[in-house]
């Protein structure tokens, strides 16, 4: 199992701050700016790449919630960026869909 899908179901702990059915999102472990969240399905997605077309909502649901974490943690007035690394070039280390959610300051790299 991957250490997402562990964290998913709560077999490897992380710092949550939204959870649904679907969902979850917790702080990254090593965080690239003041506020630097993951987003997931909690079903295993390995990437981008393996989106089908009946999991757009899904898809929808994880941009969604990065706005809403945003305007709960009072930077999406300010602004964000949300990045979804793809594959070995596109910078993916974990095999399983996330999306970066980068506030509380100028975000001038990508992660
Ligand atoms: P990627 O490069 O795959 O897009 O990003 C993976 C992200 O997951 C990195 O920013 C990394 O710091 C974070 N990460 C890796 N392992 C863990 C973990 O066990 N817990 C948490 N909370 N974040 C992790
Ligand atoms: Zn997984």
């Amino acid at each position: 199992m991957c250490i997402f899908c562990q964290i998913a179901e709560k077999k490897s702990p992380a710092d949550i701050v939204f959870e649904d059915d679907k969902i979850i999102a917790f702080k990254d472990i090593n965080p690239s700016a003041n506020i630097h969240i993951l987003i997931i399905p909690k079903k295993h997605i390995s990437s981008l790449n393996d989106i089908k077309r009946e999991e757009t909502e899904l898809l929808g649901e994880l941009l969604f919630r990065a706005k809403e974490i945003a305007k709960e943690k009072d930077i999406a007035s300010q602004g964000y960026k949300v990045v979804i690394n793809t594959g070995e070039d596109g910078g993916q280390i974990i095999d399983h869909l996330h999306v970066h959610l980068l506030g509380g300051e100028r975000i001038t790299k990508l992660v």
